[in-house]
C-alpha cells in the first residue's frame, strides 16, 4: 500500500491532542518542532487570525474572551461557542484541532491525510461519538472508527496478543479522571465498566500547589494575590505546573518567580523550595478519590483484583510517582507505564489504524531501560540493616529518554566525602547486582547533622546513563558517564563485574548468592554481605558516640575493637557474638 493511503490515529483530549501515523515499519507519533502534544486550544486573535494549540494557550492569558479550552467537554450539546465576535458549535472548535493535526500529518508524510481512527471516551454518548465524528469530517477526514480510549490504550500495549485477557485502564488527565475494566480476546475489546470524575486531574494537583505558593507570597509579603492580581496569579500558576512536574522526577523543588508584583514601589519576589513528601501530603485526598472509582468499576464489572492481568497507566497526570504507588498497593500489581502515559492512546488508535490500512502491526515499539539503575545505600535486606541494600532510581521499563533524581543523607557527623557505587540489577541486594561505575564526591561541607546528597541519574535512547551526585546545601556536584549502559554484558564481563564487587569490599569470599561458592565451607567464613552488615553497624555505633554516656561508650569501644579483630581473623562467631550485642546496646542508647 502506498504511503499516501496513510490512516492517522488520534487522540482528541480534553486538555492535549496527539496523533499517530505508520512509517517505515512502525507507529510513531507525528511532531511539530520537535513537539508531539498540541494543546487543545483554539483562538481567534483581535486581527481576526486563527490559533491553535499552544500559541491559543498562550493568548489565554492575554483574551480569554478570545480563546476555547477543553472543548472536549461540550461535545455533543447542542450550543454554540463565542469565539472573538463570532460563535461556533463544538464540533466545529474541535475540527480546528483536528485540521492543524492533519496538516501536522500532511508535513510529515508529504501528502494529505484522508482517513482517521479518533478516540474517545469510553463513557461518551452516541451523540458526543456522533459529534466527534462530525468534528473529523469538517476537517476534511474520513473517520473510519471511533474508538474508545482504555481500548486504545490497550492496542497500544499489544494486550490482546495472546488468550483472554481482563485489564484496568487507570486515566488521569488534566482535567478528567477515568478507570475502565475492559475484557479482550483477540480482536474483540469489550469495555466491561467505567467509572471516574470528570472535574478531577493534574490541574486539581495545579491548583493545589498554586494555592500553597500564594499562602506563602501571603506570608512573607502581606499581599494576596488570588483575585487582584490576574498576571501574577496566573504566572503562580504556571510555576505551579512546572513543580509539580519536576516533583515527578526529583524529591524537591525550589520555585522562583522574580518580581511577581511590585508594591509601594519594591519588587516583591517569590522563593519557596517544595519536597515531594509535602506535595504528595497536599494530593493524597484526592488521588486516594480515585480507588473509589476504582473499587466501583471493579464491582460494576464483576471481577476482583486478581481476575485483573494488567493495569495500565494513562495520561500525563499518572507520571505523578505516588499514583503508581497507590494503584500498586489497592491492586497488588505493579501497574504499567511504559509507553509514554501522554501518548499511549495516540500510540494505540495508530496501531488500529495501521491495521486498517493493511500493515501488520499488534504493539508500539517503544525504547525503554532494560534493567533498573541505583545506587549503594545503608538500608534493610532480608529484615537486617546493613550498607550494602540496592536503592533503585531508574526502574526497569521506563520510557527513555528519563531522568530520575533520589534523596540521601550522609551517614557520620562531619563526613566530608560520600562514595556513590551505580549498579544494574533488580536485587535488593547489590551483592546480586552488577557494579557499572562509581565516584567519589569530595570536600563536602563537614556538618554535625546528616547532609542532603541528591543523587540524579539520567538514561537516554543510546545507553549513555549519566550519575550525578549534588550535595544540596552548597549544591556542588560531581559526575560521571556511562556508555553503553543498556548493553549485556558477556560471560566474560560479568566475571570481570564479579571480581570487581569482590575488590570493591576488600573481601576475598565469594558472596552468598552466587551458586559455585562452596556451601560447606562457607559456613564458618565472613560473607561480603556480613561483613558489610558489621560496617555499616560500626558506621552508625560511631555516629553516637558523641551521644553516649561515659559507661556506654567503654562498652561500645570495647565491642567495636572485638568486631575489628573478628573481621581480621575472620571468626565468623566472633563476629556475630559482638555485633549483636552492639546492637542491644545501640537499641538501649537510642531508646533512651
Ligand atoms: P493529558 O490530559 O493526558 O495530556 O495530561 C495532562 C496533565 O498531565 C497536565 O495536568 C499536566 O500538567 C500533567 N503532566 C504532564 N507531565 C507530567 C509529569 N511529568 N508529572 C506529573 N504530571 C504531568
Amino acid at each position: 500500500m502506498a504511503d499516501s493511503d496513510y490512516i492517522v490515529g488520534i487522540d482528541l483530549g480534553t486538555t492535549n491532542s496527539e496523533i499517530a501515523v505508520y512509517k517505515n515499519g512502525e507507529v510513531r507519533i507525528i511532531k511539530k518542532n520537535d513537539r508531539d502534544i498540541l494543546p487543545s486550544f483554539v483562538g481567534i486573535t483581535p486581527e481576526g487570525a486563527l490559533l491553535v494549540g499552544e500559541e491559543a494557550r498562550n493568548q489565554m492569558l492575554l483574551y480569554p474572551e478570545r480563546t476555547v479550552r477543553s472543548i472536549k467537554r461540550k461535545m455533543g450539546e447542542d450550543l454554540l461557542v463565542p469565539l472573538g465576535d463570532k460563535q461556533f458549535k463544538p464540533q466545529e472548535i474541535s475540527a480546528f484541532i483536528l485540521r492543524e493535526l492533519a496538516q501536522w500529518a500532511a508535513n510529515f508524510m508529504g501528502s494529505p491525510a484522508r482517513r482517521a481512527v479518533i478516540t474517545v471516551p469510553a463513557y461518551f454518548s452516541d451523540a458526543q461519538r456522533q459529534a466527534t465524528r462530525e468534528a473529523g469530517a469538517l476537517a476534511g477526514l474520513d473517520v473510519l472508527r471511533i474508538i474508545n480510549e482504555p481500548t486504545a490504550a490497550s492496542l497500544a500495549y499489544g494486550i490482546q496478543e495472546v488468550g483472554q485477557k481482563t485489564v484496568l485502564v487507570y486515566d488521569l488527565g488534566g482535567g478528567t479522571f477515568d478507570v475502565s475494566i475492559i475484557a479482550m480476546e483477540s480482536e474483540v475489546t469489550e469495555v466491561l465498566a467505567s467509572h471516574g470524575n470528570n472535574h478531577l486531574g493534574g490541574d486539581d494537583f495545579d491548583a493545589l500547589i498554586a494555592e500553597r505558593l500564594a499562602q506563602h507570597f501571603e506570608q512573607e509579603h502581606d499581599i494576596n494575590l488570588r483575585h487582584d492580581y490576574p498576571v501574577a496569579w496566573s504566572r503562580i500558576w504556571r510555576a505551579a505546573e512546572e513543580a509539580k512536574i519536576k516533583l515527578s522526577e526529583a524529591p524537591f523543588v525550589t520555585v522562583r518567580e522574580e518580581t511577581l508584583v511590585i508594591s509601594n514601589g519594591i519588587p516583591r519576589h517569590l522563593e519557596l523550595e517544595l519536597s515531594r513528601q509535602d506535595y504528595e501530603a497536599l494530593i493524597l485526598p484526592l488521588v486516594e478519590s480515585t480507588l473509589d472509582s476504582v473499587t466501583k468499576a471493579l464491582q460494576d464489572a464483576g471481577k476482583t483484583t486478581s481476575d485483573i492481568n494488567a493495569v495500565l497507566l494513562v495520561g500525563g497526570a499518572t507520571r505523578t510517582p505516588l499514583v503508581a504507588r497507590i494503584l500498586e498497593e489497592r491492586i497488588g500489581m505493579e501497574p504499567r507505564q511504559d509507553i509514554h502515559p501522554d501518548l499511549c492512546v495516540a500510540l494505540g488508535a495508530g496501531v488500529l489504524a495501521s491495521r486498517l490500512a493493511g500493515h501488520d502491526v499488534d504493539r508500539v515499539l517503544v525504547d525503554v531501560t532494560p534493567y533498573t539503575f541505583g545506587v549503594r545505600c545503608i538500608g534493610e535486606v532480608d529484615g537486617r540493616t546493613c550498607d550494602h541494600r540496592f536503592a533503585k532510581i531508574l526502574r526497569r521499563n521506563a520510557p527513555l529518554p528519563i531522568t530520575r533524581t533520589e534523596l540521601f543523607y550522609t551517614t557520620c557527623p562531619y563526613q566530608k566525602a560520600v562514595d556513590v557505587e551505580i549498579f544494574q540489577g533488580e536485587d535488593e541486594d547489590i551483592y546480586n547486582n552488577i557494579p557499572v561505575g562509581k565516584f567519589i564526591i569530595e570536600d563536602l561541607k563537614p556538618v554535625p547533622e546528616p547532609s542532603e546528597i541528591l543523587c540524579r541519574m539520567a538514561l537516554d535512547i543510546n545507553g549513555i546513563l549519566t550519575v550525578t551526585a549534588i550535595e544540596k546545601c552548597t549544591q556542588k556536584s560531581k559526575h560521571i558517564t556511562i556508555e553503553n549502559a543498556m548493553r549485556p554484558m558477556d560471560e566474560g564481563e560479568l566475571v570481570e563485574a564479579r571480581k570487581r564487587i569482590a575488590e570493591l569490599y576488600a573481601s576475598d569470599v565469594v558472596h552468598a548468592g552466587d551458586t559455585e561458592s562452596d556451601d560447606t565451607e562457607e559456613e564458618k567464613e565472613i560473607t561480603a554481605g556480613e561483613h558489610g552488615d558489621a560496617v555499616a553497624l560500626m558506621k552508625h555505633s560511631e555516629a553516637l558516640m558523641d551521644t553516649m554516656h561515659d559507661e556506654d561508650k567503654e562498652e561500645a569501644i570495647e565491642l567495636l575493637e572485638q568486631i575489628k579483630d573478628a573481621l581480621e581473623g575472620d571468626d565468623e562467631e566472633a563476629l556475630r557474638e559482638a555485633l549483636d550485642e552492639l546492637k542491644e546496646l545501640i537499641f538501649y542508647i537510642e531508646g533512651k
